[in-house]
């Protein structure tokens, strides 16, 4: 199985270091260069079930000019073009307004999406359940997966779900 996931987020949610944990160092540092290309390759996965190419997808957040507004239109014909769609928020953070913008954006695309709950390092257990269910309200996410890309907790098992969408 081979196919293209689309990762987004807020800054500072965890998108690089989630790169770093799988794909190695290399690649990562190429993604951090000033995000002007459309599609750009975040970088690509290959095991023995198969292949994901990651492309970040940068123009997803609240338009502010004219360029942003362009940006805004390539990010949703990217994200309707993807196998998947991974949504990172900080569970530390919480639900934010950052977070409900994206969301409202995701409701205009078919493609199914997979919430990452990253950072999972930050919050103790009990505290987990709300978050996900104040997400849970507002989208009908095809998977919830909390991961800590730091620590690399649960990132084999977001692998494996992300290849059932290929
Ligand atoms: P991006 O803007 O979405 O690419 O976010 P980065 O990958 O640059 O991460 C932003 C900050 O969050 C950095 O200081 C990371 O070290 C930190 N971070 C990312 N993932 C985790 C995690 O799972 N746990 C903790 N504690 N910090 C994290
Ligand atoms: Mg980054």
């Amino acid at each position: 199985k081979s196919g293209f996931v689309a990762i987004i987020g807020r800054p500072n949610v965890g998108k690089s270091t989630l790169m770093n944990q799988i794909i190695g160092q290399k690649i990562a540092i190429m993604s951090d260069k000033p995000q002007t290309t459309r599609n750009k390759i975040h970088g690509v996965y290959t095991s023995d079930n198969g292949q994901i190419v990651f492309l970040d997808t940068p123009g997803i957040h609240k338009p502010t000019s004219k360029l942003g507004d362009y940006m805004s239109k390539v990010a949703h014909s990217t994200l309707g073009e993807v196998d998947a769609i991974l949504f990172l928020v900080d569970v530390a953070e919480g639900l934010g307004g950052g977070d409900r913008y994206i969301i409202e954006q995701l409701k205009h695309v078919e493609t199914p999406v997979i919430l990452v709950l990253n950072k999972i390092d930050r919050v103790h257990p009990e505290e987990l359940l709300p978050i996900i269910v104040s997400y849970k309200d507002l989208y009908n996410f095809a998977e919830i997966v909390p991961i800590s890309a730091l620590k690399g907790n649960n990132v084999t098992t977001l692998l494996e779900q992300i290849i059932r969408y290929l």
